[in-house]
């Protein structure tokens, strides 16, 4: 796989193989057809993965048994893990199924993003670690994330509660 940049738009095209690496994403069913490079209102770059995701075709079958269909696709931007000091963002149209049959309705089903949040597991589970440290403040934690503050802070709270659940079942042992 080769890419060089373009002038115009950023965009990164197949062309050379020097200045790319391919690497696992582990995000299954989103095929990445193309990556823009932008600048956050921060400042800092974002590496726009655009591409699409596979519908399966049992996810189609409404539970009254007929085919849904797509009744729309907005594109959705989940935040994924920083590339550097570089943020990074998946998109990709977002289906909305509804059956024919009996009207009901659903969102297309995303295995890697985490539940209540337009961020990655991966992003979600970094940033749980990183607090799990102890040694970094909410603010690091949000430098080194891309998220923000408050965002951080509601996952030291979830997490903080867990331990606090946890440490009371053990003393009362
Ligand atoms: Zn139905």
């Amino acid at each position: 796989m080769d890419y060089i940049r373009t002038e115009a738009d950023g965009q990164l095209t197949l062309a050379q193989s020097t200045e790319f690496l391919i690497l696992p994403s582990c995000l299954y069913g989103f095929n990445n057809t193309e990556t823009t490079v932008e600048t956050a209102k921060s400042g800092r770059l974002v590496y726009c993965h655009k591409g699409t995701l596979d519908l399966p075709e049992e996810e189609r079958i409404c539970t009254c048994g007929r085919r849904m269909h797509i009744n729309s696709h907005p594109d959705i931007y989940i935040r994924h893990l920083c590339i550097g000091g570089n943020l990074s963002v998946l998109s990709f149209p977002h289906n909305q199924l509804r059956c024919p049959e009996c009207g009901a309705t659903k969102s297309q089903y995303i295995s890697f993003k985490s539940a209540g949040h337009f961020i990655t597991d991966a992003l979600h589970q970094y940033t749980c670690d990183l607090l799990a440290r102890g040694t970094y403040t909410n603010k690091q934690v949000a430098e080194i994330t891309g998220l923000g503050e408050n965002t951080v802070m509601f996952f030291g709270s979830s997490r903080y509660s867990i331990t606090f659940i946890s440490s009371r079942t053990s003393m009362t042992k």
